[in-house]
């Protein structure tokens, strides 16, 4: 009997959450149609291509980051492909002002908001920490205090939209890699206040959901850029990637992992073999060439 219940309850487990997993919606491109979503670092990378991916679904896309001459080019690309509506503003997510002002655009000319879609990135180093206390700082205000400011002005809309905050992160963000030791802080960040909040609007019964997107390596210019010859891995497709994301926020996903096996999979030795994780990530660095400070 005591066998028997050892075996039988897993088991039934495992049947729970596969019927659990199975039963949840699909997602379908219409979920899109006329959503009102903020994107923010479109004007190049995942950002961009979600950008597009967001168009071809009939969305109405307000996409932000500095360069207001390529974002006028991916606002024009959206419009092409059938954005419900495409518009930009341009400014440094440094300035706590401007997040907000971005928020505040979407209401005035958007009438509210669907999606906020938190991915710009500030420049980082790919190398040695250096000890530079201020590029941390910095780091920490681009990469996730703007997060956090365009989340507190945006839930007054999403709490009347019943929409959804989705926070990019990164495997550099739930687990410990070299080389990047600003970027992981901020990355590690993202997670401890958006999970927080998960838990506090579920409390409080706030229809609005969190999804945070761990990415492994992603073969956008500047990634490719910064670390192609030291990560021993294949970068995966921005494009995929950039779809796989919007679907995770759609269908209210707590997380998304893309690439899954490169992403969940490792992370399940997370808490049980730490070291031996730590020890299989040190393989994917070419360390006898480290990239110079
Ligand atoms: P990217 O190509 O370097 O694009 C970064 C975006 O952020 C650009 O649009 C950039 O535009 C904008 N940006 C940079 N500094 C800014 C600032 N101060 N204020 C406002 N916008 C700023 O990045 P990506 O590779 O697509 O990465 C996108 C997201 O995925 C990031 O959150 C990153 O951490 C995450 N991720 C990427 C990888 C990867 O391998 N690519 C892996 C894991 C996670 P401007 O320069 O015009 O401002």
């Amino acid at each position: 009997m005591g066998r028997l219940q050892k075996i039988l309850i897993p088991f039934l487990g495992l049947v729970l959450a596969f019927c659990f997993y199975s039963a949840r919606e699909n997602f379908k491109p219409e979920m899109l149609k006329g959503k009102r979503v903020i994107v923010t670092g479109a004007s190049t990378g995942i950002g961009e291509q979600m950008a597009y991916h967001l168009a071809r679904m009939g969305a109405h896309v307000l996409v932000t980051a500095r360069t207001e001459a390529k974002l006028q080019k991916v606002v024009e690309r959206c419009q092409e492909l059938g954005a419900g509506s495409a518009r930009l503003v341009s400014g440094s997510m440094e300035d706590m002002a401007f997040a907000k002002r971005v928020v505040e655009a979407a209401e005035a000319e958007l009438g509210g908001l669907d999606m906020l879609i938190l991915n710009h990135v500030g420049k980082s180093y790919f190398s040695y920490f250096d000890g530079d206390i201020r590029h941390v700082q910095k780091l920490l205000d681009i990469n996730f205090l703007s997060y956090v400011a365009m989340t507190v002005s945006a839930l007054p809309m999403l709490k009347q939209s019943g929409g959804s905050v989705v926070v990019v992160s990164s495997m550099a963000g739930k687990v410990g890699f070299p080389f990047t030791v600003p970027y992981s802080a901020t990355k590690f960040a993202l997670d401890g206040f958006f999970s927080s909040l998960r838990q506090e609007f579920s409390i409080q019964n706030v229809n609005v959901s969190i999804t945070l997107c761990i990415l492994s390596f992603i073969d956008t210019e500047s990634a490719v850029r910064a670390a192609a010859d030291v990560l021993l891995m294949s970068p995966a497709p921005k494009e995929e990637c950039a779809l796989e994301i919007i679907k995770g926020g759609a269908l209210r996903q707590r997380e998304v992992y893309y690439k899954y096996a490169l992403t969940k999979i490792p992370l399940l030795l997370r808490d049980w073999a730490a070291e031996l994780l730590d020890y299989l990530v040190r393989q994917h660095y070419q360390v006898e060439r480290p990239p110079a400070a």
